[in-house]
């Protein structure tokens, strides 16, 4: 077993043991928020023809190439194509077609002039500037040809990605199956509404913002509740867990206070401790595990101990287990608004709140840093990164941050 290992270790070392849970075939309805388990190649051009992109006349360039204010070349209307609709006849020369947005091109025209650039007198269309061969046509394929790869597998399934697959006619999508975490926590002190608070006790709160968090990481929660601090009780609590999911998140007890009965617990039913310790503040706290082929992680019970830990290694964990291709978070430059007085002997992830102004990130502290605290960590939206050895930070300096939230 590792000690204290430093957080991209730690990462490693859990990453190692995350898989993929199987492939399945889901209608696109479905489908956001999955992560592709295949590569799709386009199956027809997008668009599926030539088109117009606006309401005007298809003509056939060599027809207007003498064309001017003063000597308008005049064609003769012989149809109209709107959206939906082919055209019954190609253009022939000295002719034009009136065609619609989204309507296909007619046969042997070769460009499109807009409605707002010709006079009409009768049937005929009165052009008065030459165009070159091609203006104002959206070609066959040009959007995503067929036979190209139009989404790798990998990719997260987002909106634009469900349209762009539903426009290539795909009914059903190959996606990895959602993986399910087992969560619970530890504490003799913890209650749940609505019991009515007690003297000494506190609501649990890790166990409801995990499982929010798993949700929107896209995995599929079990919950059981909370596990009083012994080792018996904990490690059936395990041994419950292991049978329910794929993969399994507690807090509380890893630790070395005389109740922190996590690791005693793993050992028990037979896990295999990856690390114990996390060379960062806050959240050093934490254990990596595994038992019968499932990944363990244990959190410390302080709320943005917790919190932390799992953007930097429980988000990264479940990403890789939904088959997410970069389940690293994401890091970003910004300008520190605030002084943060303290020194960091460890590495230390600062709560702050990122703001671009203009071009420029900006972070100001989000309030209290301690461990417990859960209000500064409701409020920011990303973390500081800051080295260990570091003297206190300075308003004005360059900072690194990581993202876990949407830009203020
Ligand atoms: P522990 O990691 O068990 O030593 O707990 C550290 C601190 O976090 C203690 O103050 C606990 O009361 C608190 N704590 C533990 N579990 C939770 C929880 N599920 N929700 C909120 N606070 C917790
Ligand atoms: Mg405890």
């Amino acid at each position: 077993m590792k000690k204290n290992v430093s957080l991209e270790e730690a990462q490693q070392l859990l990453l190692a043991q995350a898989a993929p849970a199987g492939e399945r075939q889901i209608f696109l309805a479905e489908a956001a928020g999955s992560v592709l388990s295949r590569d799709v190649v386009a199956p027809l051009n997008l668009p599926p023809f030539d088109r117009s992109p606006l309401d005007g006349y298809a003509l056939r360039a060599a027809d207007v190439r003498q064309a001017s204010a003063a000597q308008p070349v005049a064609l003769r209307v012989v149809e109209e194509v709107r959206a939906g609709f082919v055209a019954s006849q190609a253009v022939g020369a000295g002719c034009a077609v009136k065609i619609m947005t989204g309507a296909p091109l007619p046969d042997r025209a070769d460009v499109v002039v807009p409605f707002e650039n010709v006079a009409c007198r009768g049937d005929l269309v009165c052009i008065t500037e030459p165009l070159a061969s091609g203006s104002n046509i959206i070609y066959a394929g040009e959007d995503v040809a067929a036979g190209d790869l139009a989404a790798e597998a990998g990719t997260l399934v987002t909106p634009p990605l469900v349209g762009l697959l539903a426009a290539l006619g795909m009914e059903t999508v190959p996606v990895y199956g959602k993986c399910r975490v087992a969560l619970f926590s530890t504490g003799d002190e913890l209650l749940e509404p609505p019991q009515a608070l007690q003297p000494g006790k506190i609501y649990n709160s890790n166990l409801h913002s995990l499982r929010a968090y798993c949700r929107m990481v896209g995995a599929e929660t079990v919950t059981l509740g909370t596990a009083v601090d012994e080792e018996t009780v904990i490690a059936a609590r395990l041994g419950e867990t292991l049978l329910q999911a794929d993969l399994v998140m507690t807090t509380g007890g890893v630790s070395v206070g005389d109740y922190d009965l996590l690791p005693a617990a793993l050992r028990k039913v037979g896990a295999k401790i990856l690390f114990h310790g996390l060379d960062m503040k806050p959240g050093s706290p934490a254990m990596g595990a595994v038992c019968r082929g499932k990944p363990i992680l244990a959190l410390s019970g302080n709320p943005a101990a917790a919190l932390i830990a799992f953007e930097l290694l429980g988000a990264p964990l479940l990403k890789q287990m939904l088959g997410w291709k970069n389940v690293l978070p994401q890091r970003v430059g910004a300008i520190l608004d605030d002084d943060f007085a303290k020194t960091s002997r460890q590495r230390r992830f600062v709560r702050v709140r990122l703001e671009a102004q203009g071009m420029q990130l900006h972070a100001k502290l989000a309030g209290s840093q301690s461990n417990g605290a859960l209000q500064s960590m409701a409020v920011s939206n990303a973390l500081l990164d800051v080295p260990a050895g570091s003297g206190p930070l300075k308003a004005g300096q360059s900072v690194e941050a990581v993202l876990t939230g949407p830009l203020a």
